[in-house]
């Protein structure tokens, strides 16, 4: 099988040997970050004397940040800010991850910290409790870049049987999903859910629903733990937004919305209210959807494969076809949350949130973008 890592093939018989041995009072807690690419997560460990209770027990650090896209060489530390807690579902208990945010040496957000702002706005509309829900697609590859699974030559038949697929011809990699999924769980990430999607090799799972700054801390937490999982494996999940041309859907991270006024009876006129807002910024929307302003999208919003044209706004009730989706049975209830089907699945979640909190609960009505 040359198409999965060297290192997946190690003796994992041998590994559990050691990972069983006691640990005593100590504590393994791995930090990670987003790196300078705003795409890609970093990670390294350290020892703690004993567990730590919350994430107040757990001491700043820093890294090279000229090895990460983050820094020249002479002047290279950067600042890790532990800002959420996990459990370290690969050493287990009383192991942690830590997620943190990267500060620069003069302690100012890094370029690609997108969370610094974000929990700003998200602070200024805590009496709103908006919570989002986001669907991460995603496709396995092997390591050497082609569709995980796929005939090495020419392509898997059409579309059409592996969205929710079972059975060997349709369901390509569950155990990665599976094991990712399970990951989250002990973790105590806020997975609600996972399927096969549209294109063989690819998938979805979701998360939410949380709150403000949560969901972008979760997110990328989940992703992390999809990135190391597939390392377990010696495959590749890549959040390409449309990895192969042609008849094959492209992936979006959907970011579904709700205010407590848009849960509470009659909620509708709230989400309709925000689509509204949403109507005249599309194009801010979009700029931030994904992390080259838009480029990454316009492959994937081509308005064929369930998605919209990137230049068009639209919105309708069950309508997969649309910038923005009320789901069938928000429609009838008259109250509930919507859909934004326009993020890219490569977004940054704290970018995609933080305009989405903007837009709908900040920006004045004059305002066009
Ligand atoms: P789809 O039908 O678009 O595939 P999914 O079942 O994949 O929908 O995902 C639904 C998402 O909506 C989940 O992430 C879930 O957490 C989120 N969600 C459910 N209720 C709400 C709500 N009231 N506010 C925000 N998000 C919600
Ligand atoms: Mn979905
Ligand atoms: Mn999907
Ligand atoms: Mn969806």
């Amino acid at each position: 099988m040359a198409s999965v890592s060297s290192s997946s093939c190690l003796s994992k018989a041998v590994r559990q040997h050691y990972m069983s041995l006691p640990q005593g009072e100590k504590c393994q807690v791995t930090y990670i970050w987003i790196d300078g690419t705003g795409e890609e997560l970093r990670n390294k460990t350290r020892t703690l004397d004993s567990e730590p209770e919350s994430i107040n027990d757990i001491p700043e650090w820093n890294f090279d940040g000229s090895s990460t896209y983050q820094a020249e060489g002479s002047n290279s530390d950067m600042y890790l800010i532990p800002v959420r807690m996990f459990r370290d579902p690969f050493t287990l208990d009383r192991n942690k991850l830590v997620l943190c945010e990267v500060l620069k040496y003069n302690r100012l957000p890094a370029e690609t910290n997108e969370r610094a702002s974000c929990n700003k706005v998200m602070e200024e509309v805590k009496d709103h409790h908006m919570w989002f829900g986001m669907e991460q697609e995603y496709t396995l590859l092997g390591i050497d870049g082609h569709p995980f699974s796929w005939p090495v030559h020419g392509y898997p038949s059409p579309q059409g049987p592996y969205y929710c697929g079972v059975g060997a011809k349709n369901a390509y990699g569950r155990d990665i999903v599976e094991c990712h999924y399970k990951a989250c769980l002990y973790a105590g990430v806020k997975i609600c859910g996972t399927n096969a999607e549209v294109m063989p090799s690819q998938w979805e799972f979701q998360v939410g629903p949380c709150e403000g700054i949560e969901m972008g801390d979760h997110l990328w937490v989940a992703r992390y733990l999809l990135h190391r999982v597939c390392e377990d494996f010696g495959v590749v999940a890549t959040l390409d937004p449309k990895p192969i041309t042609g008849n094959w859907n492209g992936a979006g991270c959907h970011t579904n919305v709700s205010t407590m006024q848009m849960r509470e009876e009659r909620g509708l006129q709230y989400i309709e209210e925000a689509i509204e807002k949403l109507r005249k910024k599309h194009s801010k929307h979009i700029r931030v959807y994904d992390p080259r302003g838009g480029q990454d999208n316009a492959r994937r919003l081509t308005g064929l494969h369930e998605t919209s044209s990137i230049n068009d706004f639209s919105a309708g009730v069950a309508n997969r076809g649309a910038s923005i989706r009320i789901p069938r049975q928000v429609g009838q209830e008259k109250r509930g949350y919507f859909e934004d089907r326009r993020p890219a699945a490569n977004c940054d979640p704290y970018a995609v949130t933080k305009a989405i909190a903007h837009t709908c609960l900040l920006d004045s009505e004059e305002e066009e973008d």
